[in-house]
């Protein structure tokens, strides 16, 4: 069932990625993959997202072989200000997969483990020009090694 639902979800994406979901231009990158290991770290620590993008899609890659009980991954979307109480408290959320339910959070994957992904759309018109964003993991201790900063740009620097 899980397969089944990892393969249909692949599927979409994959869909989204030949036909480019939305109605951005062909210049505009609607999309980033982020990659992430066993070393508690990932690629990327900033993403700007074009204003033309009706929807970003972030694709959260574990490129490692440690399960996610023991080196999960996932990427939590929030406001710079809202942050640290976002990311308060994530480690007495294991039920949970470490996501707290909080208005704060404005997209979230899932956690994963070595081998796996997980995709998330964020709605462009949901983020403010000019305001601050942080992403980073809520795995507990991941959140000091494996954070980066969104923008939203009215046009993407070359
Ligand atoms: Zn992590």
């Amino acid at each position: 069932m899980n397969y089944l639902h990892r393969y249909l979800n692949n599927l979409v994406i994959s869909l989204c990625l030949l036909f480019s979901c939305g109605v951005a231009t062909a210049a505009t990158d609607c999309a980033v993959t982020i990659e992430s290991n066993d070393q508690i770290s990932w690629n990327k620590q900033a993403i700007e997202v074009d204003k033309q993008c009706s929807e970003f899609t972030i694709t959260l890659v574990h490129a490692g072989k440690l399960d996610k009980e023991v080196m999960g991954h996932n990427w939590v979307l929030a406001k710079e200000q809202d942050m640290s109480a976002v990311a308060k408290g994530v480690w007495m959320q294991k039920a949970t997969d470490y996501i707290k339910e909080d208005p704060r959070i404005i997209a979230h994957t899932q956690l994963i483990g070595g081998g796996e992904q997980s995709s998330i759309v964020v709605e462009v018109n949901k983020l403010q020009e000019g305001q601050k964003y942080v992403y980073f993991c809520s795995y507990p201790e991941h959140v000091e090694l494996m954070h980066g900063t969104l923008e939203l740009l009215e046009e993407k620097r070359e």
